[in-house]
């Protein structure tokens, strides 16, 4: 039996079933293959820090699996072209991997299982809990957050698995190490990729600083590493298991302290659970600018403002400070992502999708179900009950950033310009443009 793992957003050892799965093969061919998303809403591929902070996890990865007398190979190329290639150089006889959300990973599966004539074996890690565990079918899951939550929060969380002891040998191949990016950490917010420093914040965050004991107050803070756990970037790439968080709750709660605050970061764990469900249900309707409601929305695609957005660079100061935030980190707090997703939908009048688009270039976290849901949330075409979200921007500055300096941090004060620019070729030429000719 020779066996492959294809990593994905699952990027660890610990609470892993589908790599535990390979227990009795002879060998496993680890494999990671690079993500190259499709030119999308003018938007094409990784931005700088998202490709940092997965290659940093990667490397700790290889290291924690060579350890094991393992090793990963990292390769370029689509999934449908990638995996039959390797199914038959190595004569592999059985491919795993934890199962991701997004419709467009559905019809690789689908794909693959077509294609391929081995079983192609799909584990759910990354998640509270499993369908079955749900007292609803898939089909019929609530289509708001309170009904789901109410019916799903006290259910029981399974222990995370150990990670695997031993796992098979690898087959005889050429394993390279990872390239480095050529990116490095910003130092406003170095969150540096693997598990190692996932495990690090998590304890600060609990343990350390308990800062968990006042959560929810501090939640709205602009900056990383504030106010907010910052668990975001290892949660999305499969550092830290979502089960491994929500114990750790679970036992401060029982050793120390449970109040509200405790109990609210749990609470957001149920929001991703949520938009995690959702996106496998909605699947294509999740990229549609009508959303999972089918409303029309007209959004007028405006490719200045769009780019001012984008560059930090509109005539709203915190936008800007945030959107810079974004380019530089690779993040971008929950507070701050409302606010700058607002404006390009309700002030800039933008197609939401070009900003999930961007979005899901920059973040480090970037999780499909919630960042397309959570835009869709806002521009009123998802699963809220209120019809969008629109935030008063200078209200919303006055709250966050009374001082201004998280503004002036990130440089958000810039001249205001007009909304549309004219040139040489304008129309229609007046008689004072040609003067005296
Ligand atoms: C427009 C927009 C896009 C977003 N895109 C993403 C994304 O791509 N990836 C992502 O992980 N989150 C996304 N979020 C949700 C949320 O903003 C981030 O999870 C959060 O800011 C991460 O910071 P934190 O770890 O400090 O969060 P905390 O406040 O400490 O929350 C703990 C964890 O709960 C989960 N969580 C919290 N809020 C939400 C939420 N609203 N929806 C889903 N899960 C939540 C996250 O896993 C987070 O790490 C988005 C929100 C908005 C408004």
């Amino acid at each position: 039996m020779r066996h492959l793992h294809w990593f994905q957003q699952d990027l660890r050892l610990d609470d892993n079933p589908a790599l535990l799965s390979h227990a009795a093969a002879d060998s496993l061919l680890c494999v990671f293959l690079m993500p190259r998303p499709k030119p999308w809403c003018n938007t094409v591929g990784l931005g700088p820090q998202r490709d940092r902070f997965l290659r940093e996890s990667l490397t700790e990865l290889q290291r924690e699996l060579q350890a094991l007398g393992q090793n990963l190979m990292v390769l370029e190329g689509s999934p449908e072209l990638v995996l039959p290639d390797l199914v038959a150089r190595f004569g592999i006889t059985e491919i795993s991997l934890s199962r991701c959300h997004g419709s467009n990973e559905a019809k690789t599966l689908a794909f693959l299982e077509q294609k391929l004539t081995i079983p192609l074996v799909v584990h759910r890690g990354n998640t509270l809990f499993q369908p079955e565990d749900f007292p609803f079918g898939l089909a019929e899951i609530p289509g708001v957050f309170s009904p789901f939550r109410r019916q799903v929060e006290k259910l029981t969380v399974k222990t995370p698995l150990a990670p695997p002891e031993r796992l098979p040998p690898p087959p005889a191949a050429e394993f390279d190490s990872i390239p480095p990016s050529p990116h490095s950490r910003h130092p406003a917010l170095p969150l540096p990729g693997g598990k190692r420093a996932g495990e690090r914040r998590l304890q600060q965050f609990i343990d350390v600083d308990k800062s968990i004991v006042d959560y929810k107050e501090t939640r709205n803070c602009l900056d990383g590493l504030d106010g907010s756990s910052t668990l975001s970037p290892w949660l999305a790439n499969g550092n830290l298991s979502v089960r491994h968080i929500a114990h750790r709750i679970f036992d401060f709660e029982r050793r120390e302290i449970a109040n509200e605050s405790t109990y609210w970061l749990y609470f957001e764990l149920l929001w991703r659970e949520f938009f995690h469900w959702r996106a496998v249900v909605d699947g294509p309707k999740l990229f549609r600018i009508g959303g999972v409601v089918g409303k029309p929305r007209l959004s007028p695609f405006e490719p200045r403002q769009f780019a001012r957005w984008c560059a930090g660079d509109t005539d709203f100061p915190l936008v800007n400070a945030l959107m810079r935030q974004l380019v530089a980190t690779g993040w971008m707090s929950n507070r701050g992502r409302q606010i700058a997703a607002s404006c390009l939908i309700h002030e800039l009048q933008g197609d939401w999708r070009f900003g999930a688009a961007f979005f899901e270039k920059h973040l480090i976290d970037f999780d499909v179900g919630s960042n397309y849901g959570n835009w869709q949330y806002i521009a009123g075409v998802g699963h809220d009950p209120r019809g969008g979200r629109q935030f008063n921007l200078d209200k919303q500055a006055a709250q966050h950033d009374p001082d201004g300096l998280f503004t002036r941090k990130w440089d958000g004060y810039r001249a205001p310009q007009p909304a549309f620019v004219t040139d040489a070729a304008d129309w229609p030429i007046t008689e004072r443009d040609l003067g005296d000719a």
